[in-house]
Formats: C-alpha cells, structure tokens, sequence
C-alpha cells in the first residue's frame, strides 16, 4: 500500500520515520518547499505544491496513493482543505494528526486574538519590546508597528523584498530549551510575546519561560480545520494505519 504524508512537521517526521519499519506500505512525504534547508525525512518524498486540490487530486490518481495522513501545521489550513477535498474526490481514506493545542494554565498572562491581524492590532499602545514567534510569513502583518522594538524568529530569513517590521531578526530552529528561552526573554528586555497556538512541545518552552518572568503572551488561536478522522500523536496515527492494512 502506499502511503502520502503532508508534512513539514516533527510529527510528520516522526510517523515517517516509524512507518518506515511497517513491511508492505511505502511512504512518501510531500513538503511545501517553504524552508531552505528541511530536515530530510525518512522514506519517500516529494518537494512544491501540488497546484490546488485538483492538483492533488491528479496526484493521488497517478501515484496510485491508497491512504493519506495530512500531518501538516494546524496554522496551514488551505493545505488541509485542499487535501480533504482531493481524498474525498478519489476515495482516498484521511486522517489529520494534528496535536493539541497549549491550554492556559495559571500565572499565563494571554491576551487571544483569532488572527495574526489582530495580534498585532492587539500590541498598540502595549509594547515595545515584542518576541516574535510567528514564522518568516507572517512579518508583514507587524510592518506598520511603528513604535515597537521587534525580535523576529524564524528557521531562514526573509528575502531582501520582503516587509519586515523594525527590529532583529534571530534565525533559528526548535526545539528550544527553557533555559534558551528564558535568557532571549531577558536578555532582550521582552515585555510581550507573540505566538500561534500551535501545540508540542518543541516551541513550548517559550510559553513557560513567559510564566515564569510575568511576560505576557498574545496567543493566536487555532484557524478552523476540515472536518474529519483526527489524531493527536503519532501512535494513534500509526494505530489507523495498522487498522487500515488489515482491512
Ligand atoms: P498552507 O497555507 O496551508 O498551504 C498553501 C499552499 O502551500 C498549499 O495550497 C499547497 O500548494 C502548498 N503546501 C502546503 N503544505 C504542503 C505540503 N506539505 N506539501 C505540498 N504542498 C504544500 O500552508 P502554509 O501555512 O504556507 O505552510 C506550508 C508548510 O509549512 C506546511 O506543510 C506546514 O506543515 C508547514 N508549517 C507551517 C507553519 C504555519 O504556521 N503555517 C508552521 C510550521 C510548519 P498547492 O495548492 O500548490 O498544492
């Protein structure tokens, strides 16, 4: 059987690698292609869009795929649309692993906001010295955040033309430790962070680090997904999978 995993995820990484083992089913994991430098998963793959879900739909008639596990962000939803859209057209059977999102707990100082528009509407008049955690795309959006000091983190930097808001821009990719976290908070005198509510625990760090120093965090929440089977580990999803190959 084979298998298509959406990814560009750890966890996608991690089932890609634990499929790996599994006799009879051959993975191939699709990337968008956004970050420089991937880190190489195991198993087959494939790089780019796939040009929309009539894209992937012909992709997943030719590559003859006999199930599809979409493990990609929960932030990258047009993917996740276009991929129910594209296995319901072929009658490929889909599953999203999809991890939970943090939960408040108490000495988190949140303020949530449904979008990175109104995460940075939300920073007016409230901070000055922001931690960025939205990732390389979502810059523009702080471009006219005239007043406030922004340090920026992302996996590569952004390209010469694009709008970035004033500030420094730290390349780097997680995990990240609490004590890494803690020391940027400090060191850089940040009074808000700002953060999608993406879950796991490799950017976690930063929201513990926040409760500890009384920082506050402007957390963006989950955008809406397709309905569907859904997972929130990699066993779970490996389960499905088991349940699918002796059907
Ligand atoms: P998106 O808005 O949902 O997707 C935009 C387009 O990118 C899709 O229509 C598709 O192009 C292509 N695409 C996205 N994921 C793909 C994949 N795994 N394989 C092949 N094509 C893919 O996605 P995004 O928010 O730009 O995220 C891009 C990738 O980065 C995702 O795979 C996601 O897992 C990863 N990522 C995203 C975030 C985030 O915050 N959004 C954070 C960490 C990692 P076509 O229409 O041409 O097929």
């Amino acid at each position: 059987m084979r298998l298509l995993i959406l990814g560009g995820t750890g966890d996608a990484a991690e089932l890609a690698a634990k499929v790996a083992t599994i006799q009879g089913l051959e993975a191939i994991t699709s990337l968008a292609g956004r970050t420089r430098e991937p880190s190489v998963p195991l198993g087959g793959l494939r790089v780019g869009g796939f040009g929309g879900a009539a894209g992937l739909t012909s992709y997943l008639r030719v590559m003859q795929i006999d199930l599809l596990i979409d493990a990609t962000h929960p932030f990258a939803t047009q993917i996740s649309f276009n991929a129910a859209d594209a296995a319901t057209e072929v009658g490929v059977p889909r599953l999203m692993l999809i991890r939970p999102p943090w939960e408040k707990a108490s000495g988190d100082r949140w303020i949530e906001v449904n979008s990175v528009e109104a995460a940075a509407a939300s920073l007016e008049n409230q901070a000055q010295r922001v931690f960025l955690t939205v990732g390389r795309q979502e810059l523009a959006a702080f471009a006219n955040c005239e007043k406030i000091w922004f340090l920026m983190r992302m996996i590569d930097p952004p390209s010469d033309d694009a709008l970035v808001p004033a500030g420094m821009i730290l390349c780097d990719r997680g995990p990240f430790t609490l004590n890494n976290e803690r020391q940027i908070l400090i060191h850089h005198k940040i009074d808000i962070i700002v953060s999608k509510n993406s879950g796991g625990d490799a950017t976690k760090a930063k929201i513990i680090a926040a409760r500890e120093l009384g920082v506050n965090v402007v957390m963006v929440n989950r955008p809406a997904i397709p309905p569907g089977e859904q997972v929130t580990d990699v066993d779970n999803a490996l389960e499905w999978l088991f349940d699918k190959l002796h059907d």
